[in-house]
């Protein structure tokens, strides 16, 4: 289990759970086009009254459209248990890759990552609760989803936290492909690609590499860190193995094509984070020049 109690929590993190992606002037706006559409002006100015009766009534009606859909998901108070470990996990990331930042002489400009609930309006776009955690390089932020939040929340207390905190360390390796141009020359590469297996090819060439990434920081973080315990190595890559493309493919009763693979096989996803964790370097994770994978 990490040792997550106690520790430094990192302040970039937007708690947004609970909260409507909209808002209530965007869900306003939807509920004004809806009316025009079925009643036309009269339809609008009926509401609008309507909404004008309720203010001088005391309630105000925009927290009325808010409280809809969003109000019966509870919003949780900000410093329950999952907000304690992400943010101590992320604190342990930014500290790890801080220090290997500067080792190069470079400072290490830190993602901020939210927690949502429901859905998102991302920098990359709308996704839903069941997205799946994922890093948006247009905004340099990581979004985790309330599916892993109750997935979390389910081995809380179990030997198997430290997946989830490899699935934090991995979307905080895309963030340092990101802001090393690493990013930016596969997105180029893939531009100029003339297959879609080319594309996925170099796409699981990315994936592999923020698995290596991770796995460097496991290294950091169990070493210089006293974050990890005895067996959370294991679990890692009990977690890596789990998300395998022929793993999900067979898992999925679908038949396995490593043309349309995009995060790598089970044993490669394992290899690289293994790699990252035995070396500890950054440099160790080049999965682009690597001839096998
Ligand atoms: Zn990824």
């Amino acid at each position: 289990m990490v040792k997550w109690r106690d520790r430094r929590q990192s302040r970039n993190v937007e708690d947004r759970r609970g909260a409507a992606a909209a808002g209530g002037a965007g869900v306003l706006f939807m509920l004004l086009r809806f009316i025009f559409g079925r009643f036309g002006i009269r339809g609008v100015i009926l509401i609008g009254l309507v909404g004008v009766g309720l203010y001088m009534a005391g309630v105000d009606p925009l927290r009325l459209i808010q409280g809809g859909p969003a109000a019966t998901e509870a919003a949780p108070a900000e410093d329950d248990e999952t907000s304690q470990f992400v943010r101590a996990v992320l604190a342990e990331t930014e500290d790890v890759w801080g220090r290997l930042f500067a080792a190069q002489g470079s400072e290490y400009p830190e993602p901020t990552l939210v927690m949502f609930s429901g859905d998102v309006v991302s920098g990359c776009g709308y996704a839903s609760s069941s997205a799946g955690p994922f890093y948006c390089p247009a905004d340099r932020k990581l979004y985790l989803d309330a599916g892993f939040f109750r997935e979390l929340a389910r081995r809380f207390g179990a030997p198997g936290d430290f997946a989830a905190a490899y699935v934090i360390a991995h979307e905080v390796g895309h963030h340092v492909q990101t802001v090393t141009g690493i990013s930016d020359e596969v997105r180029s590469a893939q531009a100029k690609a003339r297959s879609e297996p080319e594309i996925n090819a170099l796409q699981v060439r990315m994936e592999l590499q923020a698995d290596c990434y991770a796995g460097v920081w496991a290294h950091h973080a169990d070493r210089y860190g006293d974050f990890l315990d005895d067996g959370d190595i294991e679990e890692g890559l009990r977690a890596a193995a789990a998300i395998g493309d022929d793993t999900l493919q067979r898992g999925a009763g679908r038949e396995v094509t490593p043309e349309n693979f995009t995060h790598g096989t089970s044993a490669q996803r394992q290899r690289w984070f293994t790699a990252g964790y035995r070396l500890g370097d950054p440099a160790g994770c080049d999965t682009f020049s690597a001839q096998g994978l």
